[in-house]
């Protein structure tokens, strides 16, 4: 069964409240990448198109002092979002009151009210009835489309959506059918590549998609757990002792499944290395650390990647902010990039900007605009913004 997505809702002349995702990237008041805004264009201008009345609603970063109420000062985006459609915008600098209410009140058909960030409110994390309630009272329809937000129950997704008819926004809609076939019914061979710092944020992940994958390629920091696991020396790298019975136990369920590094770019130093060199995984001698996956192990994953009809990627092969130690990362992404017949998917988060900054993203069949909520789809888990959604 499919959700109600905004096509199935009548919303001509209606206030129809929007979550969208304007956690835009920023300094000094300047927006610094205005991707977001743009991935929300294709609902806001349907509804706008359509005779709706909008109102938007979002977080931008963390509100917790009043200095980051002043640093996370929605009004930023009011003129972006203005340049960018051609609906006519009003910012609201209020998340409730009498300034709020007349705005929407006095909204004509096709024009948008943006509001002031939903986090100056205490009560949005904490999904507060009475917040979630008073939001809804400014609407008639409600449309869910910030993607990064769904994994999370604040008032802003679930307390609204529980008050009103509600669908799916577009960019929503298409996240949910990409990661929602890749995770039930996925083209075989499924071939999950799961990079990034630690084991601990991925266990859930790697838990479930040795079920479902057919190969499940670990690098990255993570991978040297798994190494020590196996009883190899790993100097110096990232290990999360903690975690070592648990690495032992997915190298034993996970079989021919699980992939693990052959080689390894080793560093005297994190900062300032001043001796690099490569080495077989397992043998990295005192005093060095593990920080890109080996040409070896390159070409292994290529080998994996041959034939793969679904692929999803997760997390840096290594420390690929640094370019002494991206590269196992650029060729991960350029074989994928490459890769013909095959539904190719990045999970967000560091390997979604790696994709964009070496010139990938067009190749790549979909790039979540949810990090944290597409690792948590993917570990089969329910997003609450999705959940309260109805179905057909
Ligand atoms: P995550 O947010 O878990 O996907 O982790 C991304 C971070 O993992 C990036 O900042 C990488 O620099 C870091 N990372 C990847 N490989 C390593 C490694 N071998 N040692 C330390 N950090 C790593």
């Amino acid at each position: 069964m499919a959700k109600v997505t905004v096509k199935d809702l009548d919303v001509k002349g209606k206030h129809v409240i929007v979550r969208v995702d304007f956690n835009v990237p920023h300094k000094n008041g300047v927006i610094t990448d205005d991707n977001r805004v743009r991935a929300a264009l294709p609902t806001i201008n349907y509804l706008t198109e359509n005779g709706a009345k909008v109102l938007l609603l979002s977080h931008l970063g963390k509100v917790k002092t009043e200095e980051d109420k002043a640093k996370n000062d929605m009004s930023i985006v009011a003129d972006c979002l203005a340049s960018l459609q051609s609906a006519p915008v009003k910012f609201v600098n209020a998340t409730r009151g009498e300034e709020l209410e007349a705005a929407v009140k006095a909204q004509e058909d096709g024009s948008i009210v943006l509001m002031q960030n939903t986090r100056y409110e205490k009560g949005e994390s904490k999904n507060d009835p009475d917040l979630g309630n008073y939001w809804a009272s400014l609407g008639d329809l409600f449309v869910e489309d910030a993607f990064g937000s769904v994994h999370r129950a604040h008032a802003s997704t679930v307390g609204i959506a529980s008050h009103l008819p509600s669908g799916l926004g577009f960019l929503v809609d298409k996240e949910v059918t990409v990661l929602g076939k890749a995770l039930n019914d996925p083209e075989r061979p499924l071939v999950a590549i799961l990079g990034g710092a630690k084991v601990s944020d991925k266990i859930a992940v790697i838990e479930n998609l040795l079920k479902i994958a057919d190969k499940v390629l670990i690098g990255g920091g993570m991978s040297y757990t798994f190494s020590a696991a196996m009883g190899g020396k790993i100097g110096t790298s990232l290990l999360e002792a903690d975690k070592i019975d648990l690495a032992k136990k997915f190298i034993e369920e996970g079989g021919d499944k699980l992939v693990l590094p052959i080689d390894t770019v080793i560093a005297n130093d994190f900062s300032n290395p001043t001796e690099i060199k490569t080495v077989d995984a397992g043998e990295i001698p005192d005093g060095f650390m593990g920080l890109d996956i080996g040409p070896k192990t390159v070409e292994l994953f290529k080998k994996q990647l041959e034939g793969a009809k679904t692929v999803f990627w997760n997390g840096p092969m290594g420390v690929f902010e640094d370019p002494r130690f991206a590269k196992g990362t650029i060729e991960i992404c350029k074989s994928l990039a490459e890769l013909e017949g095959a539904t190719t998917i990045i999970g967000g988060g560091d390997s979604a900007s790696a994709a964009k900054n070496l010139g990938f993203a067009e190749k790549f069949s979909h790039i979540s605009t949810g990090g944290g909520a597409s690792l948590e789809y993917m570990e089969g888990k329910e997003l609450p913004g999705i959940t309260i959604i109805p179905e057909k």
